[in-house]
């Protein structure tokens, strides 16, 4: 929780410092609940969420006025109603061996880094992992997950560079069966500037999984960067036309004011979002929980 709050203070504290400045001294009217919708926009919540709140916020009160203590909790409410429903643990099948959990998004996202820390958290479970280091267009990629690895002490499945990430994916998924591992954690690339190119790597990668086993991968989570706001929206329509996307992992929460993109993107796909990165460290991933982030993020 002190991980949260401290890491989301970017987002927090822009808007905390707004809703001060907005209704400490001026008088409840449609200028102030104007100026409150373009501060949830300016953080990203989107226009539905923000026209809600302040809906919410100027309901009746015109009268009385309200104290920026009020407006906080009211945000932290509608914020919690709208990620309720998408706040879902990353379920394990015990009874998939091994479970395999794709990583898709677009570099720099940070999944390589969720990777590590996924990782360490399974293995903290009592789980045995493997990674496979599919990100096989980038040696740095490479690299970068065997010193995760290395950190986490999980085994990695590479290859060279430039080698086939679908035919590394089946490798990794022989050997994960074959050393009766519990999980499975595959990266991949995220060259945005070959789409078509990654779209056929990603689906070729799920087709090679589904010979080997027809129900992998069993998640696929798509890695988004919540410092590029509402591009994160068009990432998820992207990916999803190349993989079956079943759940998200926002990162970087910790160095943006956009926190809010979370809220929009709940409202749009309704995809369980399961972890939050706040942090590069390996312990800066939590799991995904609609009130504390409601509660962080309102300051
Ligand atoms: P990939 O290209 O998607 O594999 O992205 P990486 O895992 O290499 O991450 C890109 C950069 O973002 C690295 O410098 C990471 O340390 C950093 N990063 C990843 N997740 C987080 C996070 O939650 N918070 C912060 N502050 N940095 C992060």
């Amino acid at each position: 929780w002190s991980r949260l709050t401290s890491g989301m203070r970017r987002t927090s504290t822009a808007l905390s410092d707004r809703v001060t400045g907005l209704f400490t001294k001026r008088k409840l009217d449609a200028t102030t609940l104007e100026d409150l919708e373009d501060a949830l926009i300016q953080a990203d919540f989107g226009l539905d969420t923000a026209m809600r709140v302040s809906e919410a916020v100027g309901k009746g009160r015109y009268e009385k006025g309200i104290s920026p203590d009020e407006v906080r909790a009211i945000l932290a409410a509608e914020v919690e109603r709208a990620l309720e429903p998408v706040a879902q643990p990353l379920a394990i099948d015990e009874a998939r061996k091994p479970f395999v959990i794709l990583t898709v998004g677009v570099n720099g996202a940070g999944k390589t880094t969720t990777l590590g820390k996924l990782a360490s958290k399974l293995r903290a479970e009592g789980r045995t992992v493997m990674l496979a280091a599919g990100d096989t267009f980038r040696a740095a990629a490479i690299d970068q997950l065997k010193v995760w690895g290395a950190r986490t002490g999980t085994p990695v499945v590479s290859g060279a560079q430039g080698a086939d990430a679908a035919g590394l994916a089946f490798d990794a998924l022989k050997q994960a069966e074959g050393a009766g591992t519990d999980v499975l954690l595959i990266d991949t690339a995220g060259r945005l500037q070959n789409k078509v190119g990654l779209m056929a790597e990603l689906e070729k990668i799920v087709r090679v999984l589904r010979k080997q086993d027809p129900e992998a991968p069993h998640a696929t989570l798509l890695v988004l960067d919540a410092t590029v706001g509402q591009n994160a929206l068009s990432q998820v329509e992207l990916f999803s036309q190349a993989a079956p996307i079943s759940g998200l992992v926002m990162t970087k929460l910790d160095g943006t004011a956009r926190g809010g993109i979370l809220v929009a993107l709940a409202a749009k796909f309704g995809l369980p979002v399961h972890f939050i990165g706040v942090g590069e460290g390996v312990e800066d991933l939590e799991p995904f929980a609609a009130r504390d982030f409601a509660r962080a993020i309102a300051g």
